[in-house]
């Protein structure tokens, strides 16, 4: 019962968010007998956590439908609140080591969707190729998407807001994607100097601190600070407001403040678009790979080494890297720079240009990328498909994005319940299919024998 009488029936109890917003994700919930409702659950000791944890009037927690807390006090909310203490058994103190040791361990899941069993059934071959096909689609989309752009905008400034958006990597791109709109005019070769671009970038963003302790951040602040004076009246009414920039929850190494600053030297160096066009698509004996693409994206001070610039030896202006530097591009985003950007845009290009040699030729390279890294949405579809992980499939970075292809158009429609999901039928299709080609082969061998 809520702590207002009405009855609560748990339809699903949503999935278990890992990441920070609401504790519980797209439940499913009748509240006192009205039609079910889908939304998010918080969880708080108490029901002020609401306030005190800032929780109201945050958008990130805008779908909250149920509030869960322990015990309930004096003062009155206008949400519902199901308060826990006089339903368990169990004191607090007991509940609290327990939820972090075993709970994982010890709940039912409620997590693997109605797909999870035809999917076992199916060999490992036959969902590679659906987590291909998914993955054809993305490619297809991507493509389409950029060379519908690029008759507005031209080729280059499609790269530059694909480049931005995939720096903004996952909670950040749409602020990335307006940056790359607002330095447009800045992109032409060898314009600026990078400190230049640097207190542009981070000017307009709102990211450049205004105090901080004496030291090398101090004083790269500064000087960034020195150039931006100058120019932040022309800029005054796009600078974006702080706000827009989700940093809960974001790895030291994907601060938006050190993604733009690689990017300000993309835009320095002048020359990076036409590197990648010289490179990988005028140049038949130097197909594109993961070391040379690398190469390319790699800045000169940004190379992680002792005489790297400040970037190479600070996350963010605020954290310096204790140990050994570190390079302004890893793997892991080369990797998402070429599968989200650069891949699909020189397809589109050499599609565009009528080369069907060079685009099948990009696309395999684009079908055989290795593995990007693993994160918490294909964690999170892995245990909704298989329960975990599925055995004998080889994982490379289009399959990983076939996997997301399949979340976004089956499991986000369909929500915890998998209403009207049309993927287990898929599914059931290529397991009949097999049996089929299966059985054929088994008669086939027979007739032989
Ligand atoms: S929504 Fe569809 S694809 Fe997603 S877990 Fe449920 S059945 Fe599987």
């Amino acid at each position: 019962m809520t702590s207002d009488g009405r009855p609560i029936h748990v339809l699903h109890p949503g999935f278990w968010n890992q990441e920070p917003g609401p504790d519980f994700r797209d439940a499913v919930l009748q509240l006192g007998g009205g039609t079910p409702s889908v939304g998010d659950v918080e969880i708080d000791v108490n029901a002020g956590g609401w306030e005190g944890h800032g929780h109201a009037g945050n958008p990130a927690y805008a779908r909250v439908v149920l509030q869960v807390i322990w015990e309930t006090g004096s003062r009155r909310v206008d949400r519902p609140v199901l308060a826990l203490k006089s339903v368990l058994d169990s004191p607090l103190g007991e509940l609290g080591p327990w939820l972090d040791d075993e709970a994982a361990e010890t709940l039912p899941s409620s997590t693997p969707g109605r797909c999870c069993g035809p999917l076992r059934s199916v060999p490992a071959d036959a969902t590679t190729g659906l987590l291909d096909q998914a993955a054809a689609c993305r490619l297809e989309r991507k493509v389409a998407e950029f060379t519908a752009r690029a008759r507005h905008l031209g080729w280059e400034p499609v790269l530059w807001e694909a480049l931005f958006s995939a720096l903004g990597y996952k909670h950040n791109v749409w602020p990335m994607r307006r940056l790359a709109e607002l330095m447009r005019p800045a992109s032409a070769p060898g314009r600026e100097a990078v400190d230049v671009l640097e207190a542009r970038l981070l000017g307009l963003a709102g990211l450049l601190p205004a105090d901080l302790p004496p030291g090398p951040a101090a004083r790269h602040a500064r000087l960034l600070w020195d150039i931006w004076w100058r120019e932040r009246d022309a800029w005054s009414e796009l600078i974006l407001p702080p706000t827009v920039w989700r940093r809960a929850g974001i790895r030291p190494a994907n601060h938006p403040q050190r993604r733009l600053a690689l990017a300000a030297r993309w835009l320095a160096s002048g020359d990076l678009v036409d590197r990648l066009e010289r490179s990988f698509l005028r140049n038949d004996d130097d197909p594109i790979s993961p070391a040379k693409l690398a190469r390319q994206l790699m800045p000169e001070d940004g190379g992680g080494n002792e005489s790297g610039g400040f970037w190479c030896h600070h996350w963010t202006f605020r954290s310096a890297i204790p140990f050994h530097p570190v390079p302004l591009l890893g793997p892991a985003r080369a990797t998402d720079l070429a599968i989200n950007a650069i891949l699909p845009w020189l397809i589109a290009r050499a599609r565009t240009g009528r080369d069907p040699d060079l685009a099948g030729r990009l696309e395999q390279q684009w079908f055989e990328w290795p593995t990007g890294q693993d994160n918490a949405d294909l964690r999170f579809a892995r245990r909704r498909l298989w329960a975990g992980n599925p055995n004998g499939i080889r994982w490379t970075a289009a399959r990983q994005q076939g996997l997301l292809q399949i979340r976004r158009d089956f499991c986000q429609p369909a929500g915890a319940l998998c209403s009207d999901c049309r993927f287990p039928d898929l599914v059931e299709n290529v397991r009949l299919e097999n049996h089929s080609g299966d059985s054929k082969e088994s008669r086939g061998g027979k007739n032989r024998e």
